[in-house]
């Protein structure tokens, strides 16, 4: 029996990873939830899977959140940064899955790391912001970190076997988002409602964006370079429109290796909470006749820009991907909230890049200074885009 706190657990992925536990009540308990506001969907969650704390952002939610559980039920209700590192940290939580989004998840995740818990990361704003402090921190504890993100996973199961030996080179593939064939003049009137239609995936809104800009794929090239500790030269990505090949690992014989399924991200949660093993789940494996054709082809750097910036915040590392996230977050804040247009993201992602000069050390507080100092440099500008 394996016992997990789920952070971000009325998100996608927490809501996928709880549909995969109630399959397998022998198997999983949990011990801890956590969400930001949704209390209403917490509170259903936690009257099914009864576990012993949930965290909510504020005293006002924690408020709401008691008010709609049995007074019965016997729940340790707790928020704020402090409250998420202790469901993070619960005593007899064997695994964290790190579900939430955003670089809130990098406290909570650093903490259950100390507390020498295994680790699911489907947060990978975690490892953009801090991935050497996180990966020193798995190694000094011997802690499993499992990666969620379907790419990773990809990669993950195609080095099994094999190791870090003879990689050539890192595919990592990129569905292309719902703007693989728009032509670059018809960008200026994407509206948030266009680009939350991604074709392939279903996933919440701040990751669907990343996607339609391309920025995801950057956020997930940083991931992995931390997570397989490769340089970013050997890490490329390849849009794949399909789906089905979630990523692939060349080897230096010439082998590629590549892990394929249908595009649902059950398969990569269920993989990070049970390996070694796998689960028996109502998953469909890809219909290949079906499908016909696997295509494969080179990004267009020139409509996604998002891409390129990534490369060069990871490469020149320091605080830079967290400044790169930060800014990121505020820009498709606005973009959903119809304050910036799609184009602006990237603008605005680049201007407060150009504009961190300091990039000193990467220790956690300078990179937690990076991220407030980003954050407030990237709604300036974006206040001054308005007026
Ligand atoms: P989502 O928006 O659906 O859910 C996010 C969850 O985090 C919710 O439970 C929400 O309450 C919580 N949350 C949001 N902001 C918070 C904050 N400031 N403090 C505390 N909790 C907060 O997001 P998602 O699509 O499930 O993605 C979660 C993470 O997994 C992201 O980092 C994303 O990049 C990554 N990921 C998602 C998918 C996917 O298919 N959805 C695939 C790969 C990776
Ligand atoms: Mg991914």
């Amino acid at each position: 029996m394996k016992s997990l706190s789920i952070l971000g657990a009325t998100g996608s992925i927490g809501s996928n990873a709880l549909e995969i536990i109630r399959q397998f009540p022998d198997r999983f308990t949990v011990i801890a939830l956590t969400a930001k506001t949704q209390v209403a969907l917490l509170a259903r969650q936690i009257v099914e899977f009864t576990p012993r704390l949930a965290a909510v952002v504020d005293a006002d939610h924690a408020r709401q959140l008691r008010a709609l559980l049995p007074p019965a039920l016997d729940v340790e209700i707790v928020f704020g940064e402090a409250g998420y590192v202790e469901a993070a940290t619960c005593r007899e939580t064997d695994m964290v899955l790190g579900a939430m989004v955003g670089s809130a998840g990098l406290v909570p995740t650093l903490a259950a790391i100390d507390a020498g818990k295994d680790i699911a990361l489907a947060n990978k704003e975690t490892l953009v912001m801090a991935g050497a402090i996180v990966m020193e921190k798995i190694a000094v504890r011997g802690v499993k970190l499992m990666p969620v993100d379907s790419e990773h996973s990809a990669i993950f199961q195609s080095m099994a076997g094999h190791g870090h030996h003879g990689i050539r080179e890192i595919l990592l593939t990129a569905s292309g988002g719902p703007f693989l064939n728009r032509p670059a003049e018809e960008f200026t009137s994407i509206t948030p409602r266009d680009a939350l239609r991604h074709p392939n995936w279903s996933m919440g809104s701040k990751i669907t964006i990343d996607s339609a800009t391309l920025m995801n794929k950057g956020l997930e090239v940083i991931e992995a370079r931390w997570l397989f500790d490769i340089d970013f030269s050997r890490i490329k990505v390849v849009v794949h429109p399909q789906s089905i090949v979630h990523s692939m690992v060349s080897y230096q014989d010439g082998a590629v290796m590549a892990q394929m399924g249908v595009p649902d991200m059950k398969g990569a949660i269920a993989y990070g909470l049970s390996h070694p093993g796998r689960l028996p789940l109502d998953v469909p494996s890809p219909d290949f006749a079906h499908i016909g054709q696997l295509t494969f082809e080179t990004p267009d750097r020139a409509r996604f820009p998002c891409l390129s910036l990534a490369y060069r915040a990871g490469e020149q590392g320091g605080t830079l991907p967290a400044v790169l996230n930060a800014a990121n977050e505020v820009a498709v804040a606005a973009f959903l909230d119809n304050r910036l247009p799609f184009l602006g993201i990237y603008q605005i992602v680049d201007q407060t890049l150009n504009r961190h000069c300091a990039n000193t050390g990467s220790d956690l507080g300078q990179l937690i200074e990076a991220d407030r100092w980003a954050r407030e440099t990237a709604l300036a500008l974006i206040h001054r885009q308005e007026r």
